[in-house]
């Protein structure tokens, strides 16, 4: 049996580790480096790095690396050992402060949106003393920000910490307007649960699109999907099992707080939840969550798929981002308490979050927008690509009574605080969990469900934050002004339901009917990424994120840029695998059982000249037929991916392009192919089936 409370952060330089090996003022020092936010002296970081070091090299570890994550999505690492030559011609362990603080990884080729132009390339990689170092495979990992040398930021970290800083600078002003002495600071809370599907590792060797793409290109739906809802939640397989506890295991040694897993909708289809612990924590955590999933797969002849949309007509895998705000002291903000006038404080906060996803909708659709997400958002299982908040039937109800309250007099006032007090009797509602919902509110923290597997939570968390930190400065501008606390936060909270309650929407968001109501309600609907990622140009983004010291305008710029490449550059290579699956594998495959029907027909002739031959003549016709559509559509797609590059000019338009042009002809192929493999020979055909795919463990 393994000890996990022993193995528990085991491989983690966290503050324990710290407090044991590092002297009584260093540790201190990095205490307040960590807590706030005061520069580290050279001289200390010497000695951090020194027993650092020593730690690391007491668990194996003989590298060390800057551990960031660019803005391709994924970690990256560039080792280099603690060797240094010695007089002796030996050589002796060593790492610097200088070396734990900064590092110069030549990182030229990380995409930038133009910020750095390749001769000039050279980044810098910037210790975040706030997530601790952990030793991974005999590496010692720094988690690092990455800058330009301008200091624009080149990654995902640097902004979701300038995004936290924003917002507890925020929220405090709010927690002192109500009396609040004793919090010291805010923390965003995150618990990311990831969704993936795990696919023989043989039989994944043989399906190149899944190989070079994350998904599969086409593939007819099996006779059996997920119809009868019998994997959901359903007993895990032993070879699943197995992969689990080791998965579980890797993530406890390295800190993660790794607490619930289950079957997910589809076949194949699981679910990792962390216990929830700081945003940027969070953030890092997932990374290694997903870098493991795939890691410890392998070791058990598995592939971990993190696609957001492995398979059509199968559910597709999300990441559902559970947010919430903390004091240091341990007061969730977004719990809705006891007290009324803990409940006033919890509406505002909970206002505030209602009139960030309704001012900045098209921000948070942004920030989940990719290639893959395209797939899943709207596909009657995720939610759609309109933003709307749930928050059940009680605290509908608590708003309206809020809301019709005319005008505000004493009266009113017990009205307004009775009103409240419905909130006190409000318990987690599980009833009505609404998963159907984009942003729901989930009894102590909102869920934002949108995210696709495969993003890093960073970007939505640096956006969420962000865009509640500017209504909290509203709010604490205008109560800050007022000298009437009780009868202006009164009058705001109405106000705020006012303007803003045409985001709140708790029916069912896969319904048509809501995606007309959603237009009438004036919410943007931005069905693509090529279409939604311009928007974050538009001038109340780049003000709301300049305001907030998030995004420079120079960086938003360039990663609206990246995000556009990004698209067109998946999507490219999506084509391009397609095509050559079609012209190498499906064809030639479909031609040599045409050639073998009618090589069977022939001999059955010549054995009886009166032979029934309907099938082989049948099958003959209909798939050189379709052979036939799908050398024609094959040829368009190459012809369009061909042209792609006269619109390279203009990203919009490029991303678009493929898009309109390049994705349609894919589809359209995919479909020829689908009935293709209904109707040639198991035999035959070169790639496993959906079938085979999904039920291999089964
Ligand atoms: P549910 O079943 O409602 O989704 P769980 O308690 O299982 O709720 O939580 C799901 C995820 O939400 C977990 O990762 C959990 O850690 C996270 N979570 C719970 N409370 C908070 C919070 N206050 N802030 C952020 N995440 C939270
Ligand atoms: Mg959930």
């Amino acid at each position: 049996m393994t000890d996990v409370t022993e193995i528990f952060a085991s491989e983690v330089f966290n503050d324990s580790v710290m407090r044991s090996k590092l002297p009584k003022a260093t540790y201190k020092t990095l205490k307040e480096t960590v807590e706030d936010g005061v520069p580290l002296s050279l001289e200390t970081a010497n000695v951090v790095a020194s027993a650092m070091k020593d730690w690391a090299l007491e668990k194996g570890a003989t590298h060390f690396t800057h551990w960031f994550q660019p803005m391709t999505g994924i970690t990256a690492e560039k080792h280099d050992s603690f060797i240094s030559p010695s007089d002796d011609g030996k050589i002796i362990m060593e790492f610097s402060g200088k070396e734990l603080i900064k590092g110069e990884p030549d990182a030229s080729s990380f995409p930038s949106g133009g910020l750095r132009e390749t001769c000039e390339a050279r980044g810098y990689t910037a210790w975040d003393p706030t997530s601790y170092a952990f030793v991974k495979d005999g590496t010692l990992c720094i988690p690092t920000a990455f800058c330009s040398y301008g200091g624009e930021a080149l990654d995902k970290k640097t902004p979701l910490l300038r995004a936290m800083e924003a917002i507890n600078v925020q929220a405090m002003r709010i927690l002192r307007l109500f009396g609040n002495t004793s919090s010291n600071h805010v923390y965003t809370t995150v618990g990311p649960e990831q969704e993936y599907f795990l696919i023989d590792k043989k039989l994944y060797e043989k399906r190149t699109d899944l190989k070079y793409t994350g998904r599969t290109l086409f593939g007819a739906k099996p006779p059996k999907g997920q119809e009868l809802d019998d994997h959901y939640f359903g007993v895990i397989k032993p070879r699943v099992s197995e992969f689990m506890k080791e998965l579980d295991e890797e993530l406890w040694k390295l800190g993660v707080l790794a607490k619930t897993k289950h079957n997910e909708a589809a076949p194949s289809q699981h679910e990792l939840a962390p216990i929830f612990t700081t945003g940027n924590i969070a953030s890092d955590h997932n990374q290694l969550t997903m870098e493991l999933m795939k890691k410890v797969a392998l070791k058990h002849d598995l592939v971990c798929l993190l696609h957001e949309k492995p398979f059509k007509g199968v559910n597709g895998s999300g990441k559902h981002d559970n947010w919430s705000l903390t004091t240091d002291d341990g007061i969730n903000l977004l719990n809705p308490g006891k007290a009324p006038h803990d409940n006033l404080q919890f509406l505002l906060f909970f206002c505030a979050v209602i009139k960030a996803v309704d001012e900045y909708q098209d921000m948070l659709r942004i920030s989940v927008a990719s290639a893959g997400n395209d797939h899943r958002l709207g596909a009657h299982e995720a939610p759609p690509a309109i933003v709307s908040v749930f928050i059940g039937d009680q605290l509908q109800a608590v708003l309206e009574a809020l809301e019709n309250d005319a005008a505000y007099s004493e009266k009113k006032r017990e009205k307004m605080l009775t009103g409240a007090h419905v909130v006190a009797s409000f318990s987690k509602d599980t009833t009505d969990r609404n998963r159907t919902s984009p942003f729901a509110f989930t009894g102590n923290k909102f869920e934002f469900r949108m995210v696709g597997s495969t993003l890093s939570v960073a970007g939505p968390n640096t956006v969420l934050n962000t865009i509640v930190a500017e209504s909290l400065k509203q709010f604490a501008d205008e109560l800050e002004a007022s000298d009437d606390f009780e009868k202006s936060l009164a009058l705001l909270i109405q106000k705020t339901i006012k303007k803003h309650k045409r985001i709140i929407f708790n029916g069912n968001n896969y319904s048509d009917e809501w995606v007309c109501e959603a237009k009438k309600r004036g919410l943007s609907n931005y069905s693509s990424t090529p279409e939604a990622i311009p928007h974050m140009l538009e001038q109340k983004n780049i003000d709301v994120f300049t305001a907030h010291g998030v995004y420079s305008e120079t960086e938003l710029r360039s990663r609206c840029e990246i995000y556009l490449e990004n698209y067109a550059k998946t999507i490219n290579i999506e084509a391009r695998t397609l095509s050559d699956i079609i012209k190498k594998d499906i064809l030639p495959a479909v031609s040599k059982y045409v050639n073998s029907l009618s090589e069977a027909a022939l001999a059955k002739k010549s054995l009886i000249s009166t032979v029934d031959t309907t099938v082989e003549e049948a099958l003959v016709s209909k798939l050189s037929s379709l052979s036939a559509q799908l050398y024609a559509e094959v040829g368009k797609l190459d012809i369009a991916v061909s042209k792609a590059g006269e619109h390279k000019e203009e990203i919009e338009v490029f991303a678009m392009y493929y898009r309109n042009e390049v994705l349609s002809l894919m589809e359209k192929a995919r479909e020829i192919i689908d009935e293709l493999e209904l109707n040639t020979a198991r035999d035959f055909w070169p790639y496993p089936t959906y079938g085979e795919l999904l039920f291999a463990m089964d």
